[in-house]
């Protein structure tokens, strides 16, 4: 099945070819670290997460980049505002991202880059804009001339004449529309010396520089959010493009997430930043996989609403994956006393495998079809979903009969599906060692739902004398501090005291 990307360059879904064989070259811009980082900075950080994780799954080698921009105004400001070294500020943000990442279980990142580590770069790529005619340098700032780059706006989908200065308002450009490659150094800010004098590097041209540095002119797919393609991307295009004019295009497949909305309105650095958007805070209410869970059933050009609600949604949700993996490992890992001839009553077990196999095959086809259709993570977590209430509605019906054949089957599927949302980035065995260790810390924490979920397998399992069965799941329920009392009018549970 041949992948296919939205590229935002070419406004079409294209066929995804690498520029090297079998490698996947990717950088996505990174965080700006003057504050932690919000839920929708985290969007990004998954989606990609996932898109290089399916890629590794389709047999590509990927390299992946994401930078961090260390030196820019809002730094300054907020170093300003404590009366600190900007350094302070960002080797706070800087370790608070990386503790976030590992929070949030993302490991695929290759090189995650700080713009300050790369001034030479920096400088050398505008020395080279400036040689070939596309920069001019005026009272120590450097500013790239629009004008000469013809395809600017070959993005973003603009005019050159209609465009608006998205940029700094700044006295000494020759046209409002000019883009800062360096800025001038002023009294009391962090700089570096430069053939035009002390200074910093404007944001833009740092992913330049880096994007080089790390994949070389003309890589296979930059990312970032919606809200980057103008003036940043638009930008990274005509610095690159200018400094190698005759190296082809910068980037082939230019992929931007949708925005996170707030009722009905798009997150906004102007609201400040609420805590309740701050990806760590949610990380103490949340495991990684309900926030991934919730990112990914949306597709990732979609615009996504955020709320409290929309979480716990994705959290019950997840809850009855979970619910399922679970009663599978159960099964499988329990070596129930199951006979090796079982009768087969009318053919059931027979039917019941046939089912759990056509399942298992199904979903691999199914999720390769919606991932590959431009990541559509929506339509594989749907896939996924729908097999695990298949097979949970199999597993729980009273005529299943297991016979050591029935679970290896389900031992089949159960790696299947756990290896299929590990490409999403959703760890179940993960998420069940979570759980379990929450049981044993922390009775209260199995829910009502998981309790009564476990009281029906066990009086399946007395209605159909499996005793051992239903003694065992007394027992660990008991562990996890439920109490089970059979009455006439059936078993009723409480807490231990
Ligand atoms: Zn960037």
């Amino acid at each position: 099945m041949d992948l296919k990307i939205y590229n935002t360059l070419t406004r079409n879904k294209e066929e995804f070819k690498s520029c090297e064989n079998n490698l996947v070259k990717m950088y996505v811009c990174g965080p700006t670290v003057y504050n932690y980082i919000s839920i929708g900075n985290a969007r990004p950080i998954i989606v990609f997460d996932m898109v290089r994780n399916y890629l590794k799954y389709l047999g590509y080698d990927v390299i992946f980049v994401q930078n961090i921009t260390d030196i820019e105004d809002k730094i300054i400001n907020k170093a300003k505002q404590e009366n600190v070294d900007f350094k302070v500020i960002t080797d706070r943000y800087i370790k608070a991202f990386r503790e976030d990442l590992e929070r949030l279980e993302i490991g695929s990142i290759d090189r995650i880059p700080l713009a300050t580590e790369m001034i030479d770069e920096i400088i050398d790529i505008i020395k080279k804009i400036i040689d070939n005619g596309y920069g001019y340098v005026s009272e120590g700032d450097v500013y790239f001339d629009v004008s000469e780059y013809k395809e600017y706006g070959k993005l973003s989908g603009q005019k050159i004449d209609e465009m608006k200065n998205a940029e700094d308002s700044s006295f000494n450009k020759d046209s409002n529309i000019d883009f800062t490659l360096w800025k001038s150094a002023k009294e009391g800010e962090p700089s570096w010396k430069s053939p035009w004098g002390y200074g910093r590097p404007g944001w833009h041209i740092e992913c330049s520089a880096m994007s080089g540095k790390y994949l070389g002119f003309g890589f296979d797919i930059h990312g970032g959010g919606i809200d980057l393609i103008f003036p940043h991307h638009e930008n990274e295009i005509a610095q690159s493009e200018a400094a190698f004019p005759d190296s082809g295009p910068f980037v082939r497949y230019w992929m931007h997430n949708g925005m996170i909305e707030v009722k009905d309105r798009k997150m906004s650095k102007s609201d400040g930043l609420k805590s309740e958007w701050i990806l760590r805070n949610l990380l103490d209410s949340y495991s990684p996989n309900i926030i991934k869970f919730y990112m990914l059933a949306t597709h990732y050009r979609s615009p996504l609403e955020f709320s409290s609600q929309k979480i716990q949604e994705s959290q019950k949700a997840m809850e009855k994956i979970i619910n399922t993996f679970q009663n599978l490992k159960f099964l499988i890992d329990k070596e129930l006393t199951v006979k090796e001839n079982e009768e087969d009553n009318g053919g059931k077990i027979i039917e019941n495998e046939s089912k759990i196999n056509s399942i298992r095959e199904s979903i691999v086809t199914d999720f390769k079809k919606y991932m590959s259709d431009d990541f559509n993570s929506a339509g594989a977590i749907g896939v996924l979903f729908d097999a695990i209430k298949g097979i949970n509605s199999i597993i729980q019906s009273k005529e299943f009969i297991f016979r050591n054949e029935s679970l290896n089957i389900l031992s089949l599927f159960y790696e299947e599906a756990v290896r299929l949302f590990k490409i999403l980035g959703i760890n179940i065995e993960g998420e069940l060692a979570r759980r379990q260790h929450q049981d044993k810390d922390d009775s209260s924490t199995m829910v009502k739902e998981q309790i009564e979920e476990f009281i029906k397998q066990r009086n399946d399992a007395r209605k159909s004398k499996d005793y051992r069965k239903s003694d065992e799941i007394r027992e660990m329920l008991l562990k996890a501090g439920i109490i089970l009392e059979d009455r006439k009018e059936g078993t009723v549970w409480k807490r231990q005291e």
